[in-house]
């Protein structure tokens, strides 16, 4: 795993945050909105909050049968938990009064990820070459894609664009969309903030994550660079999990640990 956050071109703050965990096998990425620096609050608060939530819960869903509902209740749970803290911090100053964070976790456990999103953050996957979007953005633009009203690539340069229609924080509950699945060795996750999906389409994403496959780092310095080429409109954020098969011994090891 690997992470990346740049303000940008054009933004003096980066409201972005975002944690990777390989140990533990999670990564967030959380953007947030709010004015007077708000935004920064909110999407470090959520970060910590399901952070520690993770760190806490994860380890404990050790159970080879059970573990995918476990590891799903505990993301979701999480992300319940951030909602909360958000909205109580909001709550209780009026300089924070309706900030908000969009926020995208991926939890790896054996050979599945569990995958959740709130907002217009979002996770790709390359695998074989193909990159494939595996969130669906809760915004107004893909509400009006998802009706027929706009094409993918007119909801991307729309002035609308911006306008989320879930965030974590801005009212008491959220709604976590949330799945798990199977994983391929090899596969490359991508979890990234507006600032980079905004800046460049999907073509120009694949080509990038192509183009630097073997070096992780690099790669997602590459990313932020061609977002920033692009325009750097916004704060970016990557965080890139590659999927590695692990040798039997190796399997073998975790689960007497895990026993
Ligand atoms: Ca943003």
């Amino acid at each position: 795993m690997h992470g990346a956050s740049d303000p940008g071109k054009t933004r003096d703050n980066n409201e972005d945050a975002y944690a990777a965990v390989p140990d533990l096998g999670f990564a967030v990425v959380a953007d947030g909105m709010g004015g007077h620096q708000a935004g920064e609050v909110a999407s470090a608060m959520a970060i910590d909050v399901i952070t520690r939530s993770l760190a806490e819960r994860l380890p404990s869903a050790s159970s080879r049968r059970t573990k995918g509902a476990r590891v799903t209740d505990i993301v979701r749970r999480a992300v319940e938990m951030a909602n909360s803290a958000v909205n109580e911090a909001a709550n209780s100053n009026p300089q924070q009064a309706g900030m908000g964070s969009t926020v995208v976790v991926t939890a790896f456990h054996g050979d599945r990820v569990c995958i959740a999103h709130v907002g217009d953050s979002r996770i790709y996957r390359l695998r074989a070459g193909l990159l494939q979007q595996l969130t669906e953005d809760h915004s107004l633009v893909q509400d009006l894609v998802r009706r027929g009203f706009l094409s993918p690539e007119e909801a991307r340069v729309s002035p609308h664009k911006n306008v989320v229609t879930r965030a974590l924080g801005v009212s008491a509950g959220v709604q976590v969309e949330i799945r798990d699945e199977r994983v391929q060795d090899g596969d490359l996750f991508l979890l990234c903030s507006d600032g980079l999906h905004d800046m460049l389409a999907d073509d120009a994403i694949a080509a990038t994550l192509r183009a630097n496959m073997n070096d992780i780092s690099v790669l997602a310095s590459r990313l932020i660079d061609a977002a920033n080429n692009a325009g750097g409109e916004d704060n970016v954020t990557v965080v890139l999990v590659r999927v590695q098969k692990r040798s039997a011994r190796a399997r073998k090891h975790d689960e007497q640990a895990a026993a």
